[in-house]
């Protein structure tokens, strides 16, 4: 329970309107958009409420507000766009919530440099709206563009339809500015190399705020295409369709879309090159013939662009339907059967054969695969999965299950159980088995930098 001095010393850092211990304030920040039901019953993680929300709007505030609560001990759970799928800005064991989003303003835009700099709250589309009107874009586009912040996205180093050529969030960091459990601001350089000791950009990637709160990124920008060109090819099947994507990327192909997803047995691969006009021309010329070495027959460039255009759409109907509602509201957007999407990685020798165990053990649970994906790379594998028609009340436990199952499944074959969402407090539970000795160590630097572990405690294990 927080005291009244201390509520009072947050009021003298940012004004008492940007202080809220309302109570329906304080149900809408306690969730972001993981459902409950992908917990299979482990719903404790929603027991505790934020006790105060604080929204700064500079790094100077964000500072001073971690500096008071290292000296009292109080959580600090850093809140982007509120979009992470995981739970990673649960407040699990209450304290306060960090709203980010007023740290909005992009600082500069550099077309030499090719880099942007901008606050951890400025909201992806934001950026690529002030971006286009310096001809300009950036690399990382999710579903969730329109309501996801550079602060959190950097923080689940997350993976967006442009991956192909960009690489996931974390790549797209140049330097950052960060708010260390202390108080105490870092910043490191804006150079796209390091050898002068190690790249500390590295640690704040997809640590999920545990060692720091972003308030500010330097990002590497592209040029607006000269040209883009759709291509879709269909395959017989998903093992042909494979086989092309490792032979596209040992070529050396870098489209800056490829997703390759098999549906009710349908197998299409989407592919979108940018860039010059002939280098763009000349690629998607010899990827095409490789998809008809592996049997992919050129559909035309209609289905990418329909898919194109509508790849943001279910962020829209996110930020229409849930975001910034209350517990309740966000969570009966979860309808019907329910379903889980897995996205994990492996090495490439390794993706068929761990689909093939993978289904054998899916066989005998009572869960269905309606989708099977890769994204960008064919280490990058996904699935979708629903219960089984008709098995009620169980299918949740036996989901759960099936699901742990295949997760462990993708670590005992060399690879990990996630690669875009994080792993906030749905996968926490078999992250030391991952990690190994390397759990170990990021324990020991969190020791180092937290040692009273009020940085976004009880996530990543920690
Ligand atoms: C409809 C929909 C579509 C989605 N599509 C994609 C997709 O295509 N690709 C993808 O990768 N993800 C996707 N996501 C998941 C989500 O958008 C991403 O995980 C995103 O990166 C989270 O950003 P956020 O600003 O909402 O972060 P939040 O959810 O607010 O926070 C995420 C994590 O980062 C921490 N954090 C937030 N800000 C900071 C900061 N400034 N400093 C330190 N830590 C911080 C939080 O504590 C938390 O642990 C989707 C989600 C939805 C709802």
């Amino acid at each position: 329970m927080l005291d009244s001095a201390f509520l009072n010393s947050l009021t003298g850092i940012v004004g008492a309107s940007q202080v809220l211990t309302d109570p329906y304030d304080l149900d809408r920040y306690s969730a972001d958009a993981l459902n409950p039901a992908r917990l299979y019953g482990r719903s404790d993680v929603f027991d505790r409420l934020a006790e105060v929300v604080v929204r700064p709007s500079s790094t100077a505030q964000v500072a001073s507000l971690v500096t008071l609560a290292a000296q009292r001990g109080v959580p600090v759970v850093p809140y982007g766009g509120g979009t992470g799928l995981m739970g990673g800005a649960l407040p699990v064991r209450g304290g306060m919530v960090l709203d980010l989003k007023g740290l909005e303003q992009i600082v500069a835009i550099n077309p030499i440099d090719l880099t942007a700099t901008a606050g951890a709250g400025v909201v992806l589309q934001d950026l690529e709206n002030a971006l286009a009107e310096h001809g300009l874009m950036h690399g990382h586009d999710p579903y969730s563009l329109g309501i996801a912040t550079v602060g959190g996205t950097i923080s689940t180093n997350g993976v967006g339809y442009r991956a192909g050529t960009f690489g996931p969030m974390g790549n797209q960091v140049v330097a950052l500015e960060v708010v260390l459990p202390d108080g105490r601001v870092l910043n490191t350089r804006a150079v796209p190399m390091y050898s002068s000791g190690p790249d500390l950009n590295r640690w704040f990637i997809g640590t999920e705020g545990t060692l720091g709160i972003i308030t500010q990124a330097t990002l590497r920008v592209a040029r607006l295409p000269e040209a883009q060109n759709f291509a879709t090819a269909a395959f017989p099947d998903f093992t042909q369709g494979f086989h092309a994507v490792g032979e596209l990327l040992a070529l050396g192909i870098r489209p800056t879309l490829l997703d390759l997803t098999e549906e009710e047995g349908v197998v299409r691969l989407h592919l979108l090159f940018e860039g010059f006009r002939e280098g763009v021309a000349a690629q998607e010329r010899r990827a095409l013939q490789v998809c008809a070495q592996f049997g992919g027959q050129d559909v035309g460039p209609e289905p990418t662009l329909a898919y194109w255009r509508d790849r943001h759409q279910a962020g829209d109907n996110y930020r229409r339907n849930a975001l910034g509602k209350s517990r309740r509201e966000r969570w009966s957007r979860q309808r019907g059967r329910g379903f889980d999407y897995l996205h994990l990685a492996l090495p490439i020798s390794q993706v068929l054969e761990y689909r093939r165990r993978c289904d054998a053990i899916l066989s005998t649970h009572d869960v269905q695969v309606v989708e099977y994906a890769l994204w960008s790379r064919p280490e990058l594998f996904s699935m979708m999965l629903v219960p089984a028609e008709g098995t009620g009340e169980r299918s949740q436990s036996d989901m759960g299950q099936a699901v742990d199952q295949v997760l462990a499944l993708a670590q005992d074959m060399g690879g990990i159980m996630e690669y875009c969402h994080g792993v906030g407090v749905r996968l926490d539970h078999l992250l030391p088995r991952e990690m190994g000795l390397g759990h170990d160590l990021l324990r020991a630097l969190k020791q180092t930098l937290d040692p009273a572990n009020i940085m976004n405690p009880g996530k990543l294990g920690l």
